[in-house]
This record gives structure tokens, sequence and C-alpha cells, in this order.
């Protein structure tokens, strides 16, 4: 096959279809990308807020995130990263506590000294374990009551898993406790005792303006407000692209880079079997607020939270990171909420979610007045994050589906790590290379896992 002149269509914007789109292009093949949206990014593009044009999601790198770096230096970007040093706080039984190294923790008065001992013994096991596989097998919950015990897990673990995944955390396997544990251990791994985080200057705007001039130099053909509605295989070993307009374009090879339900619904003709298996896949949503204040809250960029009258997961504090002159000299503040996609919270209008938030908010920072809130915005998302839950693995469908030419790759295809940006470019450097070398095998033989 003559590699230089195959047409591949990748679909969704967001960081995985921009870095496919990347690298198939410099495999030498045609590329064009298409996205719903008016602009790229998709998780990590920005909006605004007042005044300020910031991330519509936080987002921060880590110094072990070296896929992210590797790119980042490709779009030139690398040495403008800024590094800081960060502290983390722990909400629980209505008081704000710092968390931010040994001594704190060991003061940390909800725990008693054999609770603390049992707890920072998970966690140092769990960032020496290297089978994830195995994890897989054992449910979170008996494993972490396994290890840190029945109280700290009531007390720490049980709120902070219930926080992510909602009662979905009945169904994590082991897997997805340990991945975010390895993400935070290998940030420390890098040399540094300390927790530093890392931003480009003007928030992931810079870094998707900058990638999006890099593929337009690469020739990569770019659809913004260009929502595909149906995929399929066409006559003469091409795949169809229909566009919600009902254009119609034409590919050698098409990449879906969209959550698993929603690209197994553009693509009707995949067996019941890849339509299950789709389908199957447990996912996450959340409802996010941006908040911005005329005045800080706390010196902490991550504030976990055990109460369960807090209506949001946590506080990320943004500009305890980033510097507030980045953000009209105020303070930028999210307030994440987890939630299953069809959770009745996604219903609320933007009015009741900010009602429920800053009264919230203002009860856990008494200093905190209401004319202090100067703007407040909602994000709402059904499908984000893959659960992995038992046996994960060995459930997912492979990236290649039995349609001739059609690939379906997207988060749900990072196994041994949490959502992050480093994992996806890492997802989709690998997927790249495996599929520009792709020479159309049989149907009959694609049906195994690749993940
Ligand atoms: C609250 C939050 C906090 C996060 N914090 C961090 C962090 O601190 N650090 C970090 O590294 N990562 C973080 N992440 C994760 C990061 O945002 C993701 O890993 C990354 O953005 C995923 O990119 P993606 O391309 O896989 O998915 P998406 O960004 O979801 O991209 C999919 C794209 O497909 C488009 N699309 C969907 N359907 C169609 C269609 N029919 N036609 C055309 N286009 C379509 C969508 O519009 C979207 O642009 C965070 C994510 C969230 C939600």
């Amino acid at each position: 096959m003559a590699q230089q002149t195959e047409r591949w269509g990748i679909i969704g914007g967001g960081i995985l279809g921009m870095t496919l789109a990347y690298r198939l292009a410099q495999h030498g093949k045609h590329v064009t990308l298409f996205e719903g949206a008016p602009h790229l990014g998709g998780l990590a593009s920005a909006w605004m807020l007042g005044e300020v044009v910031w991330d519509r999601h936080y987002h921060v790198t880590l110094m072990s995130d070296t896929a992210l770096r590797a790119l980042l230096a490709e779009l030139g970007l690398a040495q403008d990263i800024q590094w800081v040093e960060t502290r983390t706080g722990f909400y629980t039984n209505g008081t704000l506590y710092s968390m931010s190294n040994t001594l704190e923790f060991l003061r940390f008065p909800p725990l008693g000294l054999l609770d603390k001992l049992r707890l920072g013994a998970t966690i140092f096991y769990a960032s020496r374990v290297h089978n994830w596989q195995k994890l897989e097998t054992i449910a979170v919950t008996d494993w972490l009551k396994r290890w840190s015990g029945r109280h700290t897990f009531e007390k720490i673990w049980l709120p902070l898993l219930r926080a992510k995944l909602g009662e979905n955390y009945k169904h994590a396997s082991a897997a997805f406790i340990w991945a975010i544990i390895a993400r935070m251990y290998a940030a420390r791994r890098t040399g540094l005792k300390k927790e530093m985080f890392g931003f480009v200057p003007g928030g992931y705007t810079t870094v998707l303006e900058r990638f999006a001039e890099v593929l337009t130099a690469h020739h990569v053909s770019i659809k913004l407000n260009h929502k595909v509605q149906h995929v399929a295989s066409a006559d003469g070993d091409e795949v169809s692209v229909t566009g919600a307009d009902g254009q119609r374009e034409s590919f050698d090879q098409v990449v879906l880079t969209m959550p698993a339900p929603i690209a197994a619904g553009l693509c009707p003709t995949l067996s019941a079997e890849e339509q299950a298996r789709l389908r199957g896949i447990e996912y996450q949503g959340i409802i996010c607020a941006s908040v911005l204040l005329k005045r800080p809250l706390a010196p902490f960029y991550v504030t976990n939270i055990t109460d369960a009258w807090v209506p949001f997961t946590a506080v990320i504090e943004m500009s305890a990171l980033v510097d507030r002159h980045y953000f009209g000299g105020h303070s930028l503040v999210y307030l994440p909420k987890y939630v299953t996609p069809d959770d009745p919270a996604f219903a609320l209008s933007d009015q009741e979610v900010e009602a429920l938030f800053l009264a919230a908010l203002l009860r856990m920072y008494p200093d905190l007045r209401r004319d202090d809130i100067l703007c407040f915005r909602v994000s709402r998302v059904r499908y984000v994050l893959a659960i992995s839950t038992l046996h994960y693995s060995t459930r997912l469908p492979p990236m290649t589906t039995s349609l001739p030419g059609i690939h379906i790759v997207n988060s749900a295809h990072i196994l041994h790590g949490t959502l992050n940006v480093n994992e996806t470019v890492q997802l989709a450097n690998k997927a790249a290379r495996q599929l520009a070398a792709t020479v159309v095998p049989q149907p009959s033989l694609l049906f195994t896992n690749q993940g």
C-alpha cells in the first residue's frame, strides 16, 4: 500500500485526537481531524470566566509526565513550564488540615498512630506494586480494608472513593487506587521529595493554539464545528464519515477517539459483541464549577474532602499554584463533583448548582463573604473517566474493530494509569505506531486485545 497517500480521518479533536493526527502526519499520512466543538482541546480546552481565560477543568503537569513534556518540547513550550511546590489540604469533621508533609500527617487528629502507620504502609506498598493485572482481580474495597484496616477504610478511603466514583466504587478494582498512588509517587521518584506541579503560562490555551499551528504546518486539515454522526465501511475498502449536516467524506482509515458509548452509537454496524463491550464500559462524569474570587481561600492546591454534606468532591485552588496575575489579581477555584452519567444532578440548572455549591463553600470557609465571589460557571460532561472495574483489561474492546478501516481508540484504553494528559499522549503515540503499521488484516484476526 502506498502509505504516503493514505487518507486518515480522526474524529475528536481532544488531546488524543490531536496527538494521533500529529503522529500519523509524521508517518506520512494525509490526515483530516474532525471536532464537533468550535475549538480544539475537549476536556483540556479553555473558557472565559469573566475577563479571565483559563482551563475549563483544572490541569497540572507532573515532573514525571515524560510523554507530555516530550510533546511540549516538540511544540517548543517545554522550557516555559513553571514548576511550583504545592501543598495539600484535608477537610474532615468540619475542620481544614494541612497534609503536606510527614510531620503534618503524623499530627493529623482524626486517625490514631496505628491507623496512620497502616495508611502509610498501604500507600508505600501500592507504590511498589508492578503487577497491576493482579490488582484487577480484587475489589478496591477489599484491598484497602486488608491493607489499611476497617477504621481507616471507613474514615478516609471510603469517603474519598465515594467522592471520586459515587456508588460505582463498589465495582472498582484495586487497580483504580493503585494507579492514583503510582502517579503521585512517580512524581516524587523524579528525585524531589517535594510535590512540584507545573503549568504552561496561559494554561492549555497556549498549548492548544501552538499545537493547532504545528498540525497545520504538518498539513493536517482541521475541521471544527463538524460533529460526526455516522461512520461506516463503504464500497471499495473506503470508510465513509457523515457529518450532522449530512456531508459525507471518504477515507482509507478512520479513528474515533470519543468515549466508548458515543463511539458505539456512531458505528451502528459494529458486531453485537463489540457494541456490548463498548457500551459495557462504566464511566464517571463530572459537574465542575469554576469560581473566581476576590481573595484566596487557603494555601492548598488540592483540598480533599471527607464530609458527606459537602456537595462537591474537592476544592482545587488553581491560584495556589498559578500566580494570581493570570487571573486579573483574583483567585481561581474549581469545585468538581464526580457523578455517574445518569446522575439526577445533571438536570440541575446553573443557578441551582451555584446556590448549592456556594452555600457549602461559605460554610467550609467562614471568612469567605458572598461579595467575594466574582464569577461562577458550570461545566458538565457525562463521560469523563472509564472506571477500572474488576478484570477490566480483559473486557476492553481492541483498538481495531471488525469493520475494515475503522478503529476506536479512547481514554478507556489507558490500562495502568489514571486519566491525565501524559497517559493520553502516551496512548496516542502507541496507537499511532500500531495503526500506521496496519496492513488491513483479516477482520477475524483482529479480535484480540491490543490495549
Ligand atoms: C476535571 C478534570 C481535571 C483534569 N485534570 C487533569 C490534570 O490535572 N492533569 C492532566 O494531565 N490531565 C487532567 N485531566 C485529564 C485530561 O483532560 C484528559 O486526559 C484529556 O483531555 C483527554 O483527552 P481526549 O482527547 O482523550 O478526550 P476529550 O478531551 O474528551 O476529547 C474528545 C473530543 O471528541 C469530540 N467529539 C465527541 N463526539 C464527537 C463527534 N461526534 N464528532 C466530532 N467530535 C466529537 C469532543 O468534542 C472532544 O473534543 C483532567 C480532566 C478533567 C475532566
